[in-house]
């Protein structure tokens, strides 16, 4: 089955309101009208939240929160709400991105709330899984994976895995210049496939978007795109510079 390619970019903390809407502007400009077999998405700092959605109006062009908090309000301090992306234009949040999970210590139970929180005010979850460098050294990479996937989707339905995006992101590639090897994210994808297909069954499996992302760019998007289970990419560094981002985006196979 051929699942549409969704390629997603993480702007972590970078960018004040008007980098970020002339960034926007050379990503609307980067995705031609016939690419149709292709979805971009980008994830703006909350503070360009509103402005980056106004920028992208009337055009293909998706936006997503960098996260997302389970409530829709209340005594949270410091969390956005799935009501208030929505609000800005957005339809997705970044999900379990390892730099939270590390930096700011979120458990695979608050990465769960956030994407079961997502699906029920209606944002879709992109879940961030992969294993460290001393996890992948000590064989443990697909245990790591499955824990990973089998926490962050616990209690969410068949129907609701419709909304669902995966991003496997080997902790030891994001930011570092290093990429795993197409072969290497391959198998972890497959992996990740087959763990749905048991939680789960063939069909949501077969629909299943899963993203890699680790130091994706421009000179190793076309041989990652070209692995059967790998159906896009989350990119972080090199979707801050418009012609790297465009040259990922017009990806070919
Ligand atoms: C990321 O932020 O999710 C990421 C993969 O970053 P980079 O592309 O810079 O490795």
């Amino acid at each position: 089955m051929t699942r549409k390619a969704l390629i997603a970019g993480n702007w972590k903390m970078h960018l004040t309101v008007k980098e970020a809407c002339t960034l926007a502007n050379e990503v609307i400009k980067a995705l031609p009208a016939e690419r149709d077999d292709r979805e971009v998405l980008i994830a703006p700092p909350f503070t360009a939240l509103q402005a980056v959605g106004k920028t992208l109006t009337s055009s293909r062009v998706l936006l997503s929160g960098q996260n997302v908090c389970w409530e829709e309000k209340g005594p949270f301090t410091g969390e956005i709400a799935p009501g208030m992306l929505k609000d800005c234009g957005a339809t997705h949040a970044i999900i379990g991105h390892s730099e939270r999970r590390q930096i700011f210590h979120e458990s695979d139970e608050m990465i769960n709330n956030r994407v079961t929180g997502a699906l029920k005010h209606g944002i879709r979850p992109v879940l961030c899984i992969g294993e460290t460098l001393e996890e992948r050294e000590a064989e443990r990479t697909f245990a790591v994976l499955e824990a990973q996937v089998k926490a962050g989707l616990t209690g969410v339905t068949h129907e609701e895995m419709e909304a669902v995006v995966i991003a496997y992101e080997p902790v030891w590639a994001i930011g570092t210049g290093k990429t795993a090897s197409k072969e290497q994210a391959q198998n972890a994808h497959a992996f990740i496939r087959e763990v749905i297909i048991k939680l789960y069954e063939k069909t949501v499996a077969e629909k299943l978007r899963i993203l890699y992302g680790g130091s994706v760019k421009p000179t190793n998007i076309d041989a990652l795109m070209s692995q059967p289970d790998i159906d896009g990419a989350l990119v972080g560094g090199a979707a801050l510079d418009g012609v790297s981002f465009a040259r990922i985006i017009n990806f070919t196979v």
